[in-house]
């Protein structure tokens, strides 16, 4: 099954991949595991020592060098990101990949409850981020022989649940902006558009979300990369419009 996939080493040699929240949890491990395959990834988060540590490693490990981007994702303009593809464009002129990982939990609590700002801030970071991202990376996409976009999904985005609000929405948005998007790519485009569901994952979010939980008994994130490796690499050509769920 994908869950179980084995990468080949030099699975993502030669290729350019933007990683979003890519200085922790998840992120940061796809972003170490896209560069251990021969990836050049392009690191974009809010938290810029995050960035930087994440930079180090991988350059330790002898992957090839990284690019940092900067990006509070809650603030950030429609121009700004524009301006990031143009950076991008006169780095690299393509891309290969773009994993929309980045994401926040917002609040536990009854819709009768939510903060109005909070869910807007959870439907910025999380939606609207990822289009804006996704639109102004679409051309640099489409230079590449096989470009992979990567959405984040989450089992309360595929079911609802209580308390889970923002969140919860913000994650069928996802997947229905994946379903969009693969739509539109599918028979005239070189691009593939599928999400990924991490399942329970150990990660600050994961902590956050679970507060009783004993982290030790939790999936780690590097358990969970054969399924981005498989939709990064080219062995999913074809592949589009498709849910994975990385525990299998
Ligand atoms: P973490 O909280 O550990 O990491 C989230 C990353 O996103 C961090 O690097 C964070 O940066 C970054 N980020 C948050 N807000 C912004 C912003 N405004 N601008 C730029 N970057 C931002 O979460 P996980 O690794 O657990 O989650 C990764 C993805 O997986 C998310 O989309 C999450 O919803 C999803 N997911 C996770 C599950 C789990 O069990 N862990 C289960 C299901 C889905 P910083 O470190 O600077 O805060």
């Amino acid at each position: 099954t994908i869950s179980n996939y084995q990468a080949p080493t030099d699975l993502l040699k030669e290729k350019v991949i933007l990683v979003t929240g890519a200085g922790d949890g998840i992120g940061r491990v796809a972003a170490k595991t896209f560069a251990a395959h021969g990836a050049t990834v392009i690191l974009l988060g809010r938290t810029v020592p995050k960035l930087e540590a994440v930079y180090d490693e991988i350059e330790a490990a002898g992957g090839a060098k990284p690019a940092i981007l900067p990006v509070d994702l809650s603030e950030v303009r429609w121009e700004e990101l524009e301006y990031l593809a143009q950076g991008v464009d006169q780095e690299f002129g393509r891309l290969d990949g773009l994993l929309h990982n980045a994401g926040v939990l917002g609040q536990r609590t009854p819709m009768a409850n939510y903060h109005y700002a909070t869910w807007q801030q959870v439907m910025q970071i999380n939606v609207n981020a990822a289009f804006g991202l996704t639109k102004a990376m679409l051309p640099l996409l489409e230079e590449s022989k096989a470009g992979s976009v990567i959405f984040t999904g989450s089992g309360v985005g595929l079911k609802g649940r209580a308390y889970w609000g923002a969140y919860a929405v913000s994650k069928f948005a996802t997947e229905g902006m994946m379903q969009t998007l693969a739509d539109e790519v599918e028979g005239v485009s070189n691009i593939r558009v599928n999400s990924i569901n991490p399942g329970a994952t150990r990660t600050n979010m994961r902590a956050a979300a679970y507060p009783a939980e004993d982290p030790a008994s939790v999936t780690t994130p590097e358990d969970i990369m054969p399924t981005y490796l498989y939709l990064m690499g080219d062995d999913s050509i074809g592949v589009n419009g498709k849910q994975f769920n990385a525990q299998g």
